[in-house]
């Protein structure tokens, strides 16, 4: 990919991001030198997967999203596509907490796409009224000269606010974890914008673009679009040990674990990457950092960079827990026929959500049990994550059983907290983004990556690594 000197690049942070980023160096550029440094004992970042007595338990996230392009292709890259497995579709339906009690999301509704009007009437969770009103969205004229918009001020001027507190908030939420009064539309989805603006509504963008699909087996089911979901037979620490064999077997690149980085400091042409420790300084071309946004912040000792270090400090991030938990399918009340439960913000109970996830993905549990992931915490009740191990599991048991029915505790439970791990991207994201862009691109060396920018999935981690590893082998001075 480049003419001249061969690069020698180093990469912050052992997560997806990085890894990707190390495997687009090594398959785009084989004489580039590569060196990965992460400061815990293991790979993966977020991504956790273990084993125990017949389940495999996601520790992290789940599975990720193929319509955008960065997961699949990774995969196909790396020889790994023949391990991703789809959604199993028995059970491909969402359901939302109302009054206490769990209904269907109405089928047809994606997010906040409604494409099957009769359901949208016949369901409980809206009033009569409220469904009038979400379906009076065909006819309600767009608001012409709109950049950004919070997601509650959206949903509210089109659909109405019950559709927002009972079906949008918690099926967004479920993936933000975020304050829909802050949340940007234009920078976690910009298709509604979109629709809005081309096609006058939602409701109309929908239908013409059935139309012109024709019959599609995403439009089944409701909730989140499940078909489009796929996550790795034996979990996606199989993914991350599949880079990284892959990435240790090449010879100029090398994986550093125990390795925290303290600083990296500007030296001429080059970068200083300073190690925690007795460990010298080392000198890079190319520096590319995948780590939280505050985290580069703090890392980037450059007088200069006192902007940049703001803007990327300004991004903020929620704290959740994810409890794992195991069961006899024979403890609930409730048949479990989905692939999970949302709840909603005006339900006023201290989970988030429940994830079925053997519902989900084949293998995940022994025959006659079910494993369950529900979220704790996210931007809106931080206070929950104050609590202890056992009274956080204690709160989702009281939960579980007060709105599915759980009749014996679980056979285990575990709670993995992750501290300041989901970016917020609240309205002014954007800009914020274009700008840290423009700066990084003006300091020849300096690269960042991850998910506080352009996409908080795995997919938009995996392509915004490739990216920071293309421009890398691209220095300024050959584009
Ligand atoms: C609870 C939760 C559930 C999620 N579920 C899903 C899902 O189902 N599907 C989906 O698509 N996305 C999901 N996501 C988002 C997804 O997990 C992220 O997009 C992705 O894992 C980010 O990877 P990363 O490599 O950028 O960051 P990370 O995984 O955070 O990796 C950063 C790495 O940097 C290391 N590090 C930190 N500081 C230093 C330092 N100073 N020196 C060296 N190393 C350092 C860390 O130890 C870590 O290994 C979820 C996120 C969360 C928090």
């Amino acid at each position: 990919m480049t003419s001249g000197r061969v690069r020698n690049i180093a990469i912050i942070g052992g997560g997806i991001t990085g890894l990707a980023a190390a495997h687009r160096i090594i398959t785009s550029e084989p004489t580039a030198t590569v060196t990965l440094f992460e400061g815990s004992s293991r790979l993966g970042g977020i991504i956790r997967t273990e084993r125990r007595d017949g389940w495999l338990l996601e520790l992290g996230p789940d599975s990720f999203i193929t319509n955008k392009p960065g997961g699949v292709q990774l995969c196909a890259d790396c020889g790994f596509t023949d391990q991703l497995i789809p959604t199993d579709n028995t059970f491909r339906r969402s359901l939302v907490l109302h009054q206490g009690a769990p209904e269907a999301v109405p089928d047809g509704f994606m997010l906040m796409a409604p494409s099957n009007h009769r359901a949208i009437i016949d369901t409980p969770v809206l009033s009569f009224a409220g469904s009038l009103r979400l379906l009076a969205e065909a006819s309600i004229p767009p608001r012409g000269d709109v950049d950004d918009e919070t997601l509650a001020s959206f949903v509210t001027r089109r659909f109405g606010r019950e559709a927002l507190e009972r079906l949008v908030q918690p099926l967004v939420g479920g993936i933000y974890a975020s304050d829909p009064d802050k949340l940007s539309l234009r920078a976690t989805l910009p298709r509604f914008l979109d629709m809005e603006a081309e096609f006058g509504s939602v409701i109309n963008a929908t239908k013409q673009q059935k139309q012109a699909r024709g019959p599609d087996i995403d439009s089944s089911g409701s909730g989140a679009r499940y078909g489009l979901f796929t996550t790795p037979r034996d979990g996606l620490s199989s993914l991350v040990d599949h880079l990284a064999d892959q990435i240790a077997a090449h010879p100029t690149a090398t994986l550093c674990l125990n390795q925290k980085i303290e600083s990296v400091q500007p030296a001429g042409s080059c970068w200083n990457v300073v190690l925690t420790g007795e460990n010298p300084p080392q000198s890079f071309d190319e520096v590319i950092m995948t780590l939280p946004a505050y985290r580069v912040a703090e890392l980037i000792c450059d007088p200069h960079q006192s902007e940049l270090r703001d803007l990327l400090a300004g991004i903020e991030y929620a704290s959740s827990a994810i409890v794992v938990t195991g069961h006899s399918l024979s403890d609930f009340a409730h048949p479990l026929d989905a692939f999970g439960l949302v709840v909603p913000l005006v339900e006023q109970r201290r989970i988030l959500a429940t994830s079925f996830t053997s519902r989900k993905f084949p293998n995940r549990a022994p025959a006659g049990r079910i494993l369950l992931r529900t979220f704790v915490g996210g931007a809106m009740q931080p206070e929950l994550l104050d609590a202890d191990d056992s009274e956080i599991q204690q709160l989702v048991n009281e939960e579980l059983k007060e709105i599915l029915g759980m009749r014996k505790p679980p056979e285990f439970s575990e709670v993995v907290r992750y501290q300041r791990a989901m970016p917020q991207y609240h309205v002014g994201h954007q800009q914020r983004v274009d700008r840290i862009e423009r700066l990084i691109g003006n300091t020849a060396g300096l690269h960042v990556a991850g998910s506080a920018y352009r996409g908080v999935g795995i997919p938009d981690s995996i392509a915004s690594g490739r990216a920071a590893a293309d421009a890398a082998l691209t220095p300024a001075a050959e584009t």
